[in-house]
């Protein structure tokens, strides 16, 4: 008896990777979050949809200086603008 029939290529073992810590982008640049817009974002809008979000919930978009208006247009005329503020304003 020769083994040769034996299924061959098996993955011995699973690959292990270690556990995706993927939760941390702040040290990312932030970029715009107009379609297609690759541009560095100096403005937060901060929204929220009453109609999917509870009240305290806030939605973040991140807009460069080219589409801060018109982002922020689109919100405002929905009634779905709450706050906007420069990037990085939150350290005090
Ligand atoms: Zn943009």
């Amino acid at each position: 008896m020769t083994p040769d029939d034996f299924p061959r290529g098996r993955p011995a073992s699973p690959v292990l990777r270690p556990a995706c810590s993927g939760d941390t982008v702040e040290a990312m640049d932030p970029i715009c979050s107009a379609k297609g817009c690759q541009s560095p974002a100096t403005w937060t809008l901060l929204w929220n949809n009453p109609k999917i979000h509870t009240p305290e919930r806030r939605k973040t978009w991140l807009a460069c200086p080219e589409h801060e208006q018109s982002l922020s247009e689109f919100l405002g005329v929905r009634g779905f603008l709450r706050e906007t503020e420069p990037v990085g304003s939150t350290d005090s």
